[in-house]
């Protein structure tokens, strides 16, 4: 009922049309992904306080980010940010095959028993600095970067598909545009989306600690 009325007054009126999207939204139980504590607060509007001092983010923004990035089913997708998995989760009911970073190790191993008690098999969970990518799967059809960095990281323009789509957020460690890159024949085109607040991403091309 709540996770009904989050999909009908937070993400389709305010222009979430994505079908895939929206059934993932509909399907995945945000709950799950959050301490005991603050469980009742679930599908409310706004980013959620999680270990690690980490937050798993408004549900609007990550079906925007989700829908920006034009999933297609039997696509790879690169995540940067694992967090509580909660994106990860909803990655892996659209496309085929999910490959998800995490710099801290507490979050990526209890994300890993979230996604594996929900029954998720299309995931991988990698512990490292997303700044950097993942070769051994690259290249990927798209790539969400789920932190602010202060500009597109080149290892994950480089492990980005012909035609693939990166979503950022992009600017300083307080305020960002979220971004959406394309990589295209003739090159890269940069699209600004709109304006949000994240957590910093932090690492080799991101900011320091
Ligand atoms: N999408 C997540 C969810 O659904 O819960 C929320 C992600 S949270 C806003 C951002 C995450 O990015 C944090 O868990 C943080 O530790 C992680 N992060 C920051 N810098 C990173 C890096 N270089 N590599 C991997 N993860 C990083």
């Amino acid at each position: 009922m709540q996770r009904e009325v989050m999909i009908e007054r937070q993400l389709k009126r305010r222009g979430i049309h994505d079908e895939r999207v929206l059934a993932a939204m509909a399907k995945v139980p945000r709950a799950e992904f959050v301490s005991p504590e603050v469980r009742e607060q679930a599908y409310e509007d706004r980013p959620l306080t999680i270990a690690c001092g980490q937050t798993i983010s408004q549900p609007y923004i990550v079906a925007y980010m989700l829908q920006a990035a034009e999933l297609h089913p039997e696509g790879r997708v690169l995540e940067i940010g694992t967090g509580s998995g909660y994106q990860t989760a909803l990655l892996a009911e659209i496309v085929r095959e999910v490959i998800s970073i995490e710099r801290h190790v507490e979050l990526s191993k209890s994300a890993e028993q979230r996604l594996t008690y929900l029954g998720y098999i299309n995931v991988q969970l990698v512990i490292g600095d997303g700044t950097l990518g993942y070769l051994p799967r690259a290249p990927y059809d798209a790539i969400l970067v789920s932190a602010a960095a202060p500009e597109a990281p080149r290892a994950l323009l480089e492990q980005l598909a012909l035609g693939g789509r990166m979503v950022l957020p992009i600017g300083n460690r307080d305020l960002q545009d979220l971004v959406l890159v394309r990589k295209e024949e003739r090159g890269m085109s940069q699209i600004r989306l709109e304006g949000c607040a994240f957590v910093p991403l932090i690492g080799a091309a991101g900011f320091p600690e």
